[in-house]
């Protein structure tokens, strides 16, 4: 279609629509002669809904189409039906944006509740203490020195050499006399591959970076030995 066509039509919408308009204003006013009677409510909702079943040719929509109080009535049927519409898009609208919002918290949910799993699920460490083979009662004459994270730490230990089976308590001290306990935890050693090892869980999450001592105590001999160790 043309420039011209379309604004052609565009022109005789715009008069159609003042033609409707001024004919209305005129059933409105009363200024027109409406012919028989007046339709039931039935027929004035199928005029509002431009029922397909209704013929133009129909008598009563002339007489509708003249009558003040049909037209108010259809007028107003119309208003209802475009409210109603527009509050059902509404109301598909706010379910819409329910749905959205609901999906996004929970992945909001999902991604915080992992992010927690992950920062609480303990770093993996294992210290080898098997050659730095002690006297009873004597510190290590030669020092492993151990590095670990400032974070959660399931800590396997390698005891050294003729350790006893049992428990003990492992510790993450400031210094050489156990001073300063940063973390520590019980766990029963037990024999894997002829070693003996001992697990604990350390929460090393408050300590500063710096220089610390893991310090092995068994639970009957009360001795214990401490190994330099790193948290970075
Ligand atoms: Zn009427």
């Amino acid at each position: 279609m043309s420039l011209f066509g379309r604004d052609s039509s565009r022109a005789e919408d715009r008069f159609e629509a003042w033609l409707k308009r001024m004919h209305q204003e005129r059933v409105l006013a009363g200024e027109t002669e409406p012919a028989g009677p007046c339709p039931d409510e039935a027929f004035l909702r199928g005029v509002a809904r431009r029922s397909k079943r209704i013929p133009l040719s129909d008598p009563r929509i002339d007489h509708a189409a003249s009558c003040a109080n049909c037209m108010n009535r259809i007028l107003a049927i119309r208003q209802g039906v475009h409210s109603r519409r527009r509050k059902l898009a509404l109301g598909l609208a706010g379910a819409c944006l329910l749905v959205i919002v609901g999906f996004a918290a929970w992945t909001q949910y999902e991604v915080r509740h992992r992010q927690i799993l992950v920062a609480a699920a303990p770093v993996s460490r294992t210290v080898d203490l098997w050659n730095t083979g002690t006297n009873r009662g004597e510190q290590p004459k030669q020092l492993q020195s151990v590095m670990l994270p400032a974070a959660p730490v399931r800590l396997t230990i390698i005891l050294p050499r003729f350790s006893s089976e049992g428990q003990y308590l492992v510790a993450v001290t400031r210094d050489q006399s156990g001073n300063g306990v940063v973390a520590e935890g019980l766990a029963t050693a037990g024999a894997v591959n002829g070693q003996e090892k001992v697990s604990v869980d350390l929460d090393l999450r408050s300590a500063m970076a710096g220089t610390y001592f893991l310090s092995t105590t068994h639970e009957q001999d009360q001795a214990a030995y401490y190994y330099p160790l790193q948290i970075k």
